[in-house]
């Protein structure tokens, strides 16, 4: 299983951003998430695939201890997560965040410069000059003093990849952010993580449309509770490894 066995532990580390290890989690009895051993390569576009309930919000929560881990180990660039925050940025999956919280789109990417700063430092007028630029990158200079939630689920989408690219992190972290939205989002953000690919940053993605693994992406992860495949799409996306992740499902479900 572990294919980069005869690599020492630096020449991993200089590959890969983020590295998990035995990674188990358990919310009540069932674990979620079994045994994942699983490195995300710098300079990549990953997605994760699986069924719904298949652990892949839980796997991207999990690198940054947003969930219990009941087993295991992640590290990003060889540290705990919580001594290398600022270089993990997250845009979690639509629904699972409150949009009633009266805030405007301007003040949702100046967030991302808080780990930055520090809590103590107030924004000013450059912390809102750099959050209006990457309003900006997302074509959405013009909605700054609208309220979160009156915003599209595309347009919220965009707000939140721009309050990442504010806290300019080394590793992209994004739950479905494609899902339901817009055409124009959809462009606008597969266009800027290309770029930040090309920059050596680390993307990872769930991503739930399997029509379009191939095109967006250089790697997928396919998780199904265990890790069933993880690679380059064209030596792991292959019709075996997809009939194993989705019929993994149907067992459970039916237990
Ligand atoms: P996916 O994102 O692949 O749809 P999740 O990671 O959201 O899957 O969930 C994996 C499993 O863990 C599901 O069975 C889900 O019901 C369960 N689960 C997720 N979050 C919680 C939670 N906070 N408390 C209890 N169970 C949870
Ligand atoms: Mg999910």
């Amino acid at each position: 299983m572990d294919q980069k066995s005869s690599k020492n532990n630096s020449e991993v580390e200089n590959e890969y951003s983020v590295i998990i290890k035995n990674l188990s989690v358990t919310y009540r009895t069932e674990p979620a998430l079994w045994n994942i051993d699983l490195n995300f390569p710098k300079g990549k576009m990953i997605a994760i695939v699986g069924p719904n309930g298949a652990g892949k919000s839980t796997l991207v929560k999990a690198v940054m201890g947003l969930v219990p881990i009941t087993a295991g180990k992640v590290s990003i660039f060889g540290k705990p997560y919580s001594k290398n925050r600022d270089k993990v940025a997250y845009v979690p999956q639509r629904g699972s965040v409150d949009w009633d919280f009266p805030t405007d789109a301007l003040d949702v990417v100046e967030m991302g410069l808080y780990g930055k700063l520090g809590w103590f430092r107030r924004p000013n007028s450059k912390t809102r000059d750099l959050a209006r630029e990457c309003l900006d990158k997302v074509g959405l200079s013009n909605y700054a003093d609208r309220q979160i939630g009156q915003l599209s689920g595309g347009q919220q989408q965009r707000v939140f990849l721009a309050r990442a690219l504010a806290q300019d992190a080394q590793i992209y972290l994004m739950d479905e952010p494609l899902n339901g939205v817009d055409v124009i989002t959809e462009k606008t953000i597969l266009s800027i993580l290309e770029n930040l690919k090309k920059e050596g940053k680390t993307i990872v993605m769930v991503h739930h449309e399997l029509q379009t693994v191939d095109k967006y992406f250089d790697w997928v992860v396919m998780v199904n509770r265990n890790l069933i495949a993880n690679g380059p799409i064209k030596e792991v996306f292959t019709k075996i490894n997809l009939d194993r992740t989705y019929q993994e499902k149907q067992r459970i479900s039916i237990q």
